[in-house]
């Protein structure tokens, strides 16, 4: 595995490569969630890149990006382990010099959720996984449904600015009591560990309540609220089912329906969701 850190480099290696390229840009703190990715794009094509950015332009000026983990050398090991051929880890310098002034909005599809919790968030995300594109130009590039808002982002992003390439969605990745992956569960202690159950157990409720008949989108959204709130650590930020498409709320739920959360566990904010079946 080549670890490439300046775009030059990147373009070099990128040059010589024959056939398709499988891309899977993560913030490092690698997990199953991200080898799942990174398997994925293993299995579909003949070159695969990852790259490990934390990107400021993505965090609120309130936000955990100076505690965000980070473990350069256990995440080489890991994709070492997958035979992934260049893990392209770039200088916040490298990626934003200085008189940087270049930003891609995405509108409607991040006005909700993520995006109204969080102001910039998706434009920081939509600059960056655009500039990582175009220094990397995949094949294809595998995003986790985890981020389902962000995967209809990037998507759209992709369609709009007529980027010649795939975008492959991953089912989320859980642990065994069904928390999602998330480089962010570090955070946890053990208390909080056992309480972020509930985002699951939130989701889970939804789906039982939809197959059971229940096609009201506010009474599916209150349960889950009080569900959420029957847990002492856990304080909900936003709790929503919506048309999967556009992010619109639904008030009759009709499938696909995407219902999804952002609670906050003690300090720690951690979003999920679940496509109504
Ligand atoms: P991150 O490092 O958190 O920016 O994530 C990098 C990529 O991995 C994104 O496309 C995420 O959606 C995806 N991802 C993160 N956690 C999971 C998970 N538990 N299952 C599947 N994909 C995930």
């Amino acid at each position: 595995m080549q670890v490439l850190r300046t775009v030059s480099d990147l373009r070099r290696a990128r040059s010589s490569m024959v056939g398709s390229v499988g891309f899977v840009p993560t913030m490092g703190y690698l997990h199953q969630g991200h080898l799942t990715l990174v398997r994925r794009a293993r299995q579909e094509n003949q070159r695969v890149v990852v790259s490990i950015f934390v990107n400021p332009m993505q965090f609120g000026p309130q936000e955990d990006l100076l505690h965000y983990p980070r473990d350069e050398e256990r995440d080489r090991g890991l994709l070492e382990g997958e035979a992934v051929d260049v893990l392209f880890i770039p200088s916040v310098a490298e990626m934003y010099p200085a008189g940087y002034s270049t930003f891609v909005e995405v509108e409607e599809v991040t006005r909700r959720l993520e995006g109204a919790s969080r102001p910039g968030h998706f434009r920081g995300v939509a600059t960056v996984v655009a500039k990582l594109f175009n220094i990397v130009m995949p094949t294809r590039a595998y995003l986790g449904e985890k981020d389902a808002q962000q995967l209809l982002v990037v998507r759209r992003m992709v369609q709009d600015l007529n980027m010649d390439m795939a975008i492959v969605a991953v089912p989320t990745v859980r642990e065994p009591d069904g928390l999602a992956m998330s480089s962010r569960n570090v955070y946890l202690s053990p208390e909080e560990r056992r309480a972020a159950t509930i985002l699951w157990r939130a989701l889970q409720l939804a789906q039982g309540l939809y197959s059971k008949g229940e096609k009201r989108g506010r009474s599916i959204r209150d349960q889950m609220v009080h569900l959420i709130n029957s847990e002492p650590s856990a304080k909900v930020d936003y709790v929503n089912v919506a048309d999967a498409e556009t992010l619109e709320d639904l008030e009759e739920v009709k499938a696909p329906a995407l219902a999804s959360l952002a609670v906050w566990i003690g300090k720690t904010r951690l979003i999920d969701n679940i496509m109504l079946k």
